[in-house]
């Protein structure tokens, strides 16, 4: 039995048994790893608040044979996802879990991965009192910065495993994209221009200036003091990244129609 100790976000905890429980950790250098919380949920527990959602935390893990559950033995608290009653933040921490345990793997360590979660999720919580850190940035109450922190890091999780769409230039042929719509092809992996597009299916008609807004948040998130992004675009660029991740999971995340509404989006008007 081999002892790893790595930095984790938790992303998500089941009971087991009346007070265990059995944990799903992102871990920085181990990749996605499920283990068993010995009395995690008993009063005083050692663990503390360490194993709450999207808590980031020191973990030990005790690796066993191919067919046990691994032990998590220790958790020391870091940083916690912490939202009060902020509804568009806390949809868009529970969607983020969800979509990470989706596209991650067991023992496939991606630590651009990781810290790209762990830094959203710092983001989406509110500044802890007593710090410095950050004090002057806070996306807590600003559903439309929040919204587009979340499809910042969607863009970031595709492209760290391979999935980033084209937004630049055509998926099929490379010829640079323009004019005031885009279509944008799920299975040739994002834009694709006229010539390229016909017999294409499923294809998705997006405006110049939801593209715009993509293309911005491939690259970087908008501060709360930046100008915001419009609705408009917004909403649409939030229906794209739905279709876009639906269409690589081959399902609808559970917290994807809660995210949309949540984020004061019509959920109509995506699939
Ligand atoms: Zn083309």
């Amino acid at each position: 039995m081999t002892a790893d100790k790595t930095r984790a976000l938790v992303l998500r905890a089941i009971p087991f048994g009346e007070t265990s429980a059995i944990v799903t950790l992102l871990t920085r250098d181990h990749g996605k790893v499920r283990g068993l919380a010995k009395g995690a949920w008993r009063p005083k527990s050692s663990f503390d608040a360490a194993l709450d959602l999207l808590s980031v935390c020191q973990v030990l893990v005790l690796r066993r044979s191919a067919n046990s559950l691994d032990l998590l033995t220790e958790a020391f608290l870091e940083q916690r996802f912490r939202v009060g009653d902020c509804q568009a933040a806390v949809a868009a921490g529970l969607y983020l879990a969800e979509l990470l345990d989706a596209v991650t793997v067991d023992a496939d360590p991606q630590p651009t991965l990781f810290d790209l979660a762990r830094t959203t999720v710092g983001l989406l919580s509110q500044p802890r009192p007593g710090t410095n850190q950050d004090q002057t940035i806070t996306w807590s109450k600003n559903t439309a910065g929040i919204a587009a922190l979340l499809v910042h890091a969607e863009l970031g999780i595709l492209r760290e495993i391979g999935q980033q769409p084209a937004l630049h230039r055509c998926a099929e042929c490379g010829t640079p994209l323009e004019g005031s719509r885009i279509a944008f092809g799920l299975l040739a992996g994002g834009g694709l221009c006229p010539r390229c597009r016909r017999g294409q299916r499923p294809v998705v008609s997006v405006s110049a200036a939801a593209v715009h807004l993509l293309r911005k948040l491939a690259v970087e998130p908008i501060l709360p003091n930046q100008d915001q992004p419009a609705a408009t675009a917004l909403g649409e660029v939030r229906a794209v990244m739905n279709t876009v991740i639906t269409n690589l999971l081959g399902r609808r995340l559970k917290t994807s129609h809660w995210l949309t509404t949540s984020l004061a989006f019509s959920p109509g008007n995506h699939r």
